[in-house]
């Protein structure tokens, strides 16, 4: 058949649709290659895919692909599926998807030494030889898991519910060998979250197969080892990617399986740019390459856990930890709520942790700082700033004095006296972390202590330096943030104290206290690993919250049936479908203005099954100078939704806005 003389490409520009280009006679392209394409006075690399006979464009003004890059085999069609997919349901243009997933090297114009440097990436892919090590003889659980988990037979999902420490890990390691040994160049993507992307983790993975080649995929990586690693993923020589979010849009050749661990996880929501799930893209991805998926997690994001449970996705328990010796540590509660604290320390805590370093034993001190939204609480009575159409807080704004709930816009000026009991000790909930953090090493003078928080731990590697010395016992207490949390096989914590819970518990975020239950579980993880009882104390003014009582028998069950039923009276995820249209400017009566045109566009579209609220400033509402307005829409279904986003922003376009408004569909912070 004679090939068609227009190529349809992509190219990494805001265009809703992919553009035409004459295919010169010589050139012999297929669907999926990258190609040198001229547009405007650049020229730029695009990837070509399709072909056409006619355009809507007159002949004569289509300019020419100039030439292909190089010998790099084509992208396939599940890949340009993929990311097709991501870009409509994202509301981004195809091209800019496609194209800035790739790394550098094969997204810029090539340049005179593109081929040598091509084969070099291709010939440093070298196995490392490592020693086959023993591995744990499976129990009961998870053995049965790896029986039933049906890895041939095409799509499904599975969650794996497992509580911290029950052998989750082990479980992927003999699905992903079951997968070799039925095909042995299969392909295979674990996902993890940033902070679980540890030299560990890949130890293990390397160990464990000796003769397969696993790379890694993050942000942070340099370009080189991206571009190596994408390439040994195409070309079929990595059968093993361990990646974070970014690792969804790699490309493969026989991808069997992809395991997503910590799948709750709020890093493998994109918080800028395209804001992707690459969870939820993961499963859309394993539906395209007609594959199964494992999510992992002790701690379910609701909606995961809602599929689970209404049988949309199989559900795996594994109840107890993988070793016998080591118990789930037991949760108390320090009542602070007439105590007072020095340096955010109750005297029962103060005890507690001097009891457990006189034994030998170290401590981690989590400071809960996320998401900290002043909600305003009576001293007196209790009362708080409940919205009154909400099952939300409304939040105190500083800036224009006022109480705003962050859901349906509700606001009223902060009353001078307790609207219940009239008292005038009114609070905002949840300060003084950073004294607490200060003081903590005047009240132990002796103990050797070490901090731990995205601020400190940027420096690359120092984190790992930290967390060895506590592995190694030459620290006694541990203070961070939430990096302490995650993953880490401490053996000899056995104390792990919680402050400043608080304002999660009573944030206007509706998705706060599903966080707080799944760090605090996490963070309770962090105990008694081995041989030792682990406990952890919870400073609270609100030991009365049901969460608690989930947390005390570690039942993350009830408190997920529990917080479901919230959400169903709310309306909220997942029993509605939201996206936020957020709007940034210097200044935020300006932002607010934009989003007010955005709203009356929305008024004058009249879609019956979709609401808008008015504009709010966002709870964080001032940035790095940029103050930030958001407009939250919402509709019962994501279909729904995704119709009435599709068709708002082709009528944004009239409004001529520019880059600094965005759409953040399924958004997971407000
Ligand atoms: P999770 O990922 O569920 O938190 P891990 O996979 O990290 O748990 O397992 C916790 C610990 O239990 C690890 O030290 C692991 O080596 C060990 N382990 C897992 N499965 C078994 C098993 N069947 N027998 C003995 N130890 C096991
Ligand atoms: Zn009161
Ligand atoms: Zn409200």
């Amino acid at each position: 058949m004679e090939q068609s003389r227009i190529a349809r490409v992509i190219v990494d520009a805001p265009f809703d649709e992919p553009l035409d280009y004459k295919l010169p006679e010589e050139l012999k392209l297929e669907v999926g290659q990258r190609c040198l394409v001229p547009l405007g006075r650049r020229k730029v690399v695009g990837i070509v895919v399709g072909f056409a006979e006619t355009s809507v464009f007159p002949e004569e003004k289509l300019k020419s692909i100039q030439s292909q890059i190089d010998d790099v085999p084509a992208l396939s069609k599940k890949w340009l599926n993929l990311t097709c997919f991501a870009a409509r349901y994202y509301l981004s243009s195809w091209g800019q998807v496609a194209l800035a997933s790739l790394p550098l090297f094969f997204r810029r114009q090539p340049g005179p030494r593109h081929e040598l440097s091509l084969n070099r990436l291709r010939k440093e892919s070298n196995l490392v030889k490592s020693k086959k090590v023993n591995k744990p003889i499976l129990n009961a659980e998870q053995a049965d898991i790896i029986d039933r988990f049906n890895l041939f037979t095409g799509f499904h999902v599975g969650l794996l519910f497992g509580v911290t420490g029950s052998g989750k890990t082990e479980v992927y390691l003999n699905l992903m060998d079951k997968v070799f040994s039925e095909d042995s160049n299969a392909q295979i993507l674990l996902m993890v979250p940033e902070i679980n992307l540890t030299p560990q983790l890949l130890k293990t993975i390397t160990n464990r197969f000796p003769d397969k080649l696993a790379r890694t995929w993050n942000s942070s990586m340099a370009e080189a080892k991206k571009a190596q690693a994408w390439l040994d993923c195409h070309e079929g020589r990595a059968r093993i990617l361990v990646g974070t979010r970014l690792s969804i849009f790699a490309s493969f050749q026989n991808l069997k399986l992809i395991v997503v661990d910590e799948e709750h996880d709020t890093s493998f929501k994109a918080q800028e740019g395209v804001r992707y799930s690459s969870r939820d893209l993961a499963i859309k991805k394993a539906q395209i390459e007609n594959i199964p998926i494992l999510l992992g997690s002790a701690t379910p994001s609701l909606e995961t856990y809602k599929n689970a449970i209404e049988g949309k996705y199989e559900l795996y328990v594994l109840p107890n930890r993988a070793i016998k010796e080591s118990e789930l540590p037991t949760v108390e509660l320090v009542d602070i709520r007439k105590e007072k604290l020095r340096g955010g320390i109750s005297e029962k805590t103060y005890e507690e942790i001097s009891k457990t370093l006189s034994r030998g034993e170290q401590v981690i001190i989590f400071l809960n700082r996320r998401g900290y939204a002043p909600v305003v609480e009576c001293r007196d009575c209790g009362w708080t700033s409940q919205c009154p159409h909400c099952s939300a807080y409304a939040v105190f704004h500083k800036t224009i004095g006022q109480l705003v709930c962050h859901h349906c816009g509700w606001h009223t000026p902060l009353p001078k006296a307790c609207p219940k009991c009239g008292s005038m000790e009114l609070s905002s909930v949840g300060r003084g972390t950073q004294k607490a953090e200060e003081e903590i090493a005047s009240l132990w003078p002796e103990a050797r202590i070490v901090r731990l928080d995205h601020d400190s731990s940027r420096a690359k590697g120092s984190a790992d330096k930290v967390l060895e010395s506590v592995h190694q016992g030459t620290t006694d207490i541990l203070v961070g943030t939430q990096i302490v949390a995650k993953g880490h096989d401490f053996q000899n914590v056995s104390l792990v104290v919680v402050l400043n819970t608080d304002p999660q518990l009573l944030s206007g975020d509706y998705r706060a206290r599903e966080w707080l239950f799944s760090v605090l579980m996490q963070v309770a993880g962090r105990a008694g690993r081995t041989n030792k009882k682990g406990k952890v104390l919870i400073q609270t003014k609100y030991k009365e919250d049901p969460l608690y009582s989930d947390l005390i028998s570690q039942n993350y069950s009830t408190f997920a049936v529990r917080e479901l039923d919230a959400r169903r009276t709310g309306h909220l995820p997942p029993f509605s479908a939201q996206a936020l249209i957020v709007s940034e400017s210097a200044n935020i009566n300006r932002s607010i203005e934009k989003l007010n045109q955005i709203k009356e566009l929305i008024n004058k579209m009249r879609h019956p099954a979709v609401r808008a609220y008015d504009p709010v400033p966002l709870s964080l509402y001032r940035l790095k100078d940029i103050e930030r307005g958001q407009l939250l829409v919402e509709s019962n279904d994501k279909k729904t939704l995704q119709r009435f986003l599709s068709e708002l922003t082709r009528e944004m376009k009239q409004l001529k806005l520019d880059q600094s408004t965005y759409i953040d569909v399924d958004p997971l912070s407000f």
